[in-house]
């Protein structure tokens, strides 16, 4: 079967399953194939009844007791048997299944998982599940994966899913061959794939996730480098000039533009006039004012007759950006238009309109600007923002939209990456370093507490409230899951509203709501008319609302260090005093020691190399990386080795098969 045949094409996966798996993106079998899960969970070893002390998940090997009875209890039938073994005996209870009943005989022995609740000197067992002996050794030999769900997804559904497209699709070619594999020390493809999902043991989940880390790499690599070979030696279509407006603009502006601000857009003006065309990255920490560079050159590139494009990652931070530059260019005889996947069918077409008749100045959107049917007039200047989050391909796309020749490429980006590093993804990028802050900014203070902390926050917030500022609180998931684990936005603002009723209005923000309305949810709290968001990471990217002054962390041991720095950049965006309060809900020392890094400095970069330090290779228990570049899997901070070796590779490689085989991704994939 071919791996891009739609999933629904294997068997037991019907048109309510497929609904459910597109939720969560997965269309082809590939893309099941690719659906990599979130943890592992291993089962426990078999126990005997004697050792059991305290409520806990256990496996008990039992012989069936007693006959089965059946009960009916307020509208529901119980079946109880008793079962048990050497040492003691357990009942065991199951709701709604009488049916159950012909298949329990005495003396019959299993093995049953499920919690074990103590009451005084019995055990009882309600709804276990049953294995054969062999059946459940299976179990306990691997990890069992634990998948990112959605509401009515279960788990079940998707290992058997799994399992299926492993059996229906051919086994992945692999385009290392052993000698490359042996030299690189790498599992063969197929073979990582599938151990990503069923790992016998930690050492072969951490053996599977290098190899698939290196493809994740080599893959960015390739496409870099084609990327390049595009763009090494074009010349420049657009010379620009410097223009009077600019200066105008920086005049109007409520504040001084830092050292590094006047240093960056001497660089953006350097290439513009040169004789090549821009490639250049402005790297700088969270709220070092990276926007308003970009907006510059933006106008520049106007003002020398052109268009210019801004794209953003989400759809809620096009719309700030949107807003934000509209009201400083009101004066500028400048057209700026929109266009989101959020807009009408209507409203895109006649921002489209505007694009292509040249009567759009400045472009702002989401990746709808890179959609086919957008055609520009005159693009001489393509801006990324938070390029980090695009994958590969869409970046190369907004400055392969030209309109009269190769436009200027300028990407922003706050990771903080090591300058080494950065060679290494982004080749011959130039980059630009904004190193400072804006003055006048008060460090944030920060605090790592523990849940018993969470009443004196809420209390905090509410006093901030009051005195007319904001504050974010974060969480790690959007909904209650199978497992309970986390905080989640849905059931927290909720209890919120409780607590605080009318004294504090709260808003609700998450990846799945539609476009259109984390734009509003966004925009009320924008304007002040919500006091508190709670949120997922959504509001990570970019977001900038100067009043908000505390963010709090639920789950903060969950997040990568470098993910939290980001978060935290939310706040402490204008001149009040902000607080950061990271909740530790482990319980755990060395979580509370790792987040203390964050109380120590507010500098990225420093963070992003203590997080090296001290986050072992794909943390096997811990929330996926925030999914930096487009990367599944890969974490640039602590797959840097890897990296490397894929980096050295690629390099080993070059000239030999690329240009005969431009399209390497799929043959990596599978
Ligand atoms: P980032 O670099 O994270 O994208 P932004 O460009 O969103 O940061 O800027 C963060 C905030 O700082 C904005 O509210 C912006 O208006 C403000 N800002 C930008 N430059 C300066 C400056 N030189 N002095 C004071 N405030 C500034
Ligand atoms: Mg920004």
């Amino acid at each position: 079967m071919n791996p891009e045949n739609d999933i629904s094409s294997l068997k037991g996966i019907g048109e309510k399953s497929a609904a459910l798996f597109h939720k969560v993106g997965v269309f082809s079998i590939r893309d099941l194939i690719e659906y990599f899960p979130a943890s592992y969970i291993k089962y426990p070893e078999i126990r005997q009844v004697s050792e059991i002390r305290s409520e806990e998940r256990a496996a008990l090997r039992l012989k069936v007791l007693t006959e089965p009875k059946v009960a009916h209890v307020r509208g529901m039938s119980m079946l109880t048997f008793m079962a048990g073994d050497d040492t003691g005996s357990v009942k065991i209870a199951y709701f709604n299944m009488p049916y159950l009943k012909k298949n329990i005989r005495i003396g019959a022995e299993k093995i049953y998982y499920g919690i074990v609740k103590v009451r005084g000197t019995s055990y009882a067992i309600a709804q276990p599940k049953t294995y054969k002996e062999e059946e459940y050794s299976e179990l306990t030999d691997v990890l069992s994966p634990v998948y990112p769900l959605t509401k009515g997804l279960t788990a079940r559904t998707v290992t058997k899913a799994v399992a299926q497209a492993f059996s229906a699709a051919p086994s992945a070619k692999d385009y290392l061959d052993d000698n490359e594999r042996e030299k690189l020390n790498l599992m063969p493809l197929h073979d990582s794939l599938y151990s990503m999902h069923f790992p016998t043991d930690k050492e072969e989940y951490l053996k599977a996730r290098e190899r698939v880390v290196f493809d994740e790499f080599y893959r960015f690599l390739i496409s870099m480098r084609e990327l390049k070979a595009e763009n090494t030696r074009s010349r420049n279509d657009f010379p620009m000039i410097e223009v009077s407006e600019v200066s105008r603009l920086i005049e109007s502006l409520p504040y001084r533009l830092t050292d590094a601000q006047k240093r960056t857009y001497d660089d953006i003006i350097r290439d513009m006039a040169s004789d090549h065309a821009m490639n250049r990255l402005i790297e700088g920490d969270v709220g070092s004012g990276k926007t308003v560079v970009a907006l510059l050159a933006m106008l520049t590139a106007v003002k020398n007759g052109h268009q210019a494009a801004l794209m953003a990652p989400t759809e809620v931070l096009a719309s700030q950006h949107m807003q934000k530059i509209s009201r400083l260019l009101k004066n500028f005889d400048v057209n700026c238009v929109l266009l989101t996947g959020a807009m009408t069918e209507k409203q895109k077409k006649e921002a489209r309109r505007e694009i292509a008749d040249g009567t759009a100045d400045i472009i702002i959107g989401t990746h709808a600007l890179i959609t086919e049917l957008v055609e520009y007039k005159d693009l001489a200047l393509a801006v990324t923002d938070e390029q980090h989050r695009f994958g590969v391909r869409q970046r190369e796309n907004l400055s392969s939209k030209a309109g009269k020749g190769e436009p200027h490429v300028l990407v922003i980006s706050a990771t903080p990456i090591p300058r080494t590093l950065a060679i290494i993804l982004y080749g011959d990028l130039d980059i630009s370093v904004m190193d400072e802050k804006p003055a006048k900014r008060l460090e944030i203070k920060n605090a790592v507490v523990g849940t018993d902390y969470r009443k004196k926050a809420y209390n905090f917030i509410r006093k901030e409230v009051k005195q007319g500022r904001q504050a974010y609180i974060i969480c790690p998931l959007v909904e209650p899951t199978e497992t309970g684990n986390g905080e989640n936005v849905l059931e927290y603002s909720e209890n919120l509203m409780e607590y605080w009723g009318n004294e504090v209005s709260v808003g609700t923000l998450h990846g799945r709501m539609k476009n259109s309305e984390k734009n509003e949810v966004m925009s009320r709290f924008a304007s002040g008319e919500t006091d508190v968001l709670v949120s997922t990471t959504v509001v990570e990217v970019g977001v900038d609302v100067p009043n908000a002054t505390v963010m709090m962390i639920e789950d903060a041991q969950r997040f990568g260090l470098s993910q939290l720095h980001q978060l935290r950049g939310r706040i402490g965006r204008g001149e009040k005093q902000s607080y950061c309060i990271f909740v530790d809900t482990s319980g755990n020392k060395d979580a509370s020691k790792r987040l203390e890094v964050l109380k120590k400095t507010n500098d990225g970069f420093e963070i992003a190399s203590e997080d090296l330090k001290l986050r072992g290779p794909g943390d096997i228990f811990g929330i996926r990386q925030s999914g930096e570049m487009g990367f599944k899997v890969a974490d640039i901070y602590t797959d840097a080795l890897i990296l490397k070796k894929a980096s050295e590779f690629a390099n080993d490689k070059d000239n030999i098969e690329l240009n005969s085989d431009s399209d390497y991704s799929k043959k990596v994939t599978l």
